[in-house]
């Protein structure tokens, strides 16, 4: 069975500040009950344990509160260090080029993505006009996201756009949120 993940990648965050960010967020999200302040066998991301749901949870999420699902994982992972935060992408899905409108299929940016995640570039060059664009500027046909900073929710129901907004505006960074899974 798939497991869904709600993710929030911050787009501005840098690898120098990123771990302070992750630790302000942390405070922030614990002091309002959102999640809980220990780590738990709780998420399924390659980190050391997740913070499980607390008890206002349900207030940052869509539909009803009362729903939130009782499943193992349903924690909240943190994760720090260049992460690639993907949508529920086709095997043949086409990334688009910015600049020219050529597409390249997924499979291709795949690679590129993965270059990057072992220390290689973070942008990808166009085969047909030739101009290099990082990962976030190609137009994807679901929100994907790469970024230093990252948060997973496990099984989560939709965040609010409102929750989306309020950490946006705290951090003052542009954040993007999407969802991976069935
Ligand atoms: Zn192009």
């Amino acid at each position: 069975m798939g497991e869904r993940s709600r993710w929030i990648a911050d787009l501005d965050a840098r690898p120098g500040d990123a771990p302070e960010l992750a630790d302000r967020i942390l405070r922030r999200l614990v002091d309002a009950g959102i999640v809980v302040a220990g780590r738990t066998d709780c998420v399924l991301g390659d980190v050391s344990g997740g913070h499980a749901p607390g008890p206002a949870a349900g207030s940052v999420v869509m539909g009803d509160p009362a729903g939130f699902p009782d499943v193992w994982p349903n924690g909240m992972e943190i994760d720090v260090g260049r992460g690639a935060y993907y949508g529920t992408m086709r095997e043949d899905d086409r990334v688009r080029c910015p600049r020219c409108g050529a597409w390249l299929p997924f499979e291709t940016v795949l690679d590129a993505v993965e270059e990057w995640q072992d220390g290689g570039p973070d942008s990808l060059a166009c085969a047909r006009c030739g101009v290099r664009t990082g990962f976030n500027g190609w137009r994807w046909p679901v929100p994907c996201a790469f970024a230093e900073l990252g948060l997973r929710f496990w099984n989560w129901p939709p965040l609010s756009e409102a929750f989306v907004a309020d950490l946006a505006a705290r951090l003052g960074h542009r954040l993007v949120a999407g969802s991976f899974g069935t």
